[in-house]
């Protein structure tokens, strides 16, 4: 079988990522992981409380008194609880907005209590946005067979710089927007960690928390742990296969399918970039990460097939399809099953 050699640390085959920054064998998120460590972080969450406290005197003079600190874009996951305890805890926040964008997929039962959670725990506003339910069907079905990429516009309504959260942010006259990681570097496709969003301006501030405290699958899991978030195992109600964890994407069930997607396309998907990550992050070894990357990588979860296919109101036979006319065939072949792998080993 050909093979090809994955990073030196954590094994993430990186001709399959577009963008990745490589040097001497190391991918750029292994090479960021390590300059985190010279990022002064502390000065970072200083700054934090009172840059906040700029806002709230610029905001008081132009609205009210009771107007919101801050607005915090949620899923509900690990990371949402893990932003919102540490701006109440740590940063003086006492009045934030937080803005769910719904999701059309079957939210899970960690999902729901999860959402329920964030609000009820902090006792905060919460506003849950959803988009026009047929349209936005219409559109993961339009956007998965012309881009093999169902979330391609309802990802843009949630994380973008026009996003919805930030056209409601604006109309509640709130000059800071809070998101978890800042994907690009976490990823290796740049080596700036910044603060804000590139597209921040004076009025108002895209602000990544992964830029403020170090980010981290198992930081973040501890703190959203410590007030109240479940994830899978806890309900027992969804062994997902293929994947490396519980606690992670678990809001909805169709919504990992997006993931997968990439694999056919890419030659590396989720189940990659997580078990790469908690190799960085010392929970599992290279040679765990490998086994992952090599024999899990390509498992679509059956369930959360089913539950896309139900959403964008098409047949699984229609999907596979689709999948199949996508597919990059110099770097996936099928296998007797008719399973699409990937040709190399990565080794
Ligand atoms: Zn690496």
């Amino acid at each position: 079988m050909e093979t090809i050699t994955g990073c030196k640390i954590c094994g993430f085959p990186m001709e399959y990522r577009p963008n990745l920054y490589v040097e001497n064998g190391i991918c750029g998120a292994c090479i960021n992981a390590k300059a985190k460590k010279h990022i002064d972080f502390k000065a970072r969450q200083e700054w934090l409380t009172k840059h906040l406290e700029q806002s709230r005197q610029l905001n008081w003079g132009a609205v009210d008194k009771n107007s919101y600190d801050c607005v915090i874009g949620v899923s509900g996951g690990k990371d949402s609880h893990m932003i919102v305890k540490r701006l109440i805890q740590n940063h003086n926040v006492k009045n934030p907005l937080l803005i769910t964008t719904y999701d059309e997929s079957t939210r899970t039962q960690a999902g729901v209590h999860n959402l329920n959670n964030i609000a009820e725990f902090f006792d905060v506003d919460h506003i849950i946005y959803r988009y026009k339910p047929k349209t936005c069907k219409q559109e993961m079905k339009e956007c998965f067979e012309k881009y093999l990429n169902p979330y391609m516009l309802a990802e843009l309504r949630l994380g973008s710089f026009e996003s919805e959260v930030v056209k409601i942010a604006r109309a509640f006259g709130v000059r800071d927007v809070f998101y978890g990681e800042d994907a690009a570097f976490e990823y290796g496709s740049t080596k700036e960690l910044n603060i804000f969003h590139t597209q921040s301006t004076d009025e108002l501030k895209f602000i990544f928390m992964g830029a403020i405290y170090p980010y981290g699958y198992v930081d973040s899991m501890q703190e959203a742990r410590s007030v109240g978030f479940k994830d899978l195992q806890d309900f027992h109600e969804w062994y997902r296969q293929g994947s490396v964890e519980h606690f992670a994407q678990i809001d909805s069930i169709g919504y990992m399918v997006q993931y997968w997607c990439k694999f056919v396309k890419f030659g590396a998907q989720r189940t990659t970039d997580m078990a790469t990550r908690l190799c960085r992050e010392g929970a599992i070894s290279r040679e765990q990460a490998l086994l992952y990357i090599n024999e899990a990588d390509h498992i679509l979860d059956p369930l959360a097939k089913y539950d896309i296919c139900q959403v964008m109101g098409i047949s699984e036979s229609h999907f596979d399809k689709i999948v199949d006319k996508h597919a990059n065939t110099n770097i996936v072949q099928k296998d007797a099953n008719g399973v699409w792998r990937r040709i190399k080993k990565v080794v």
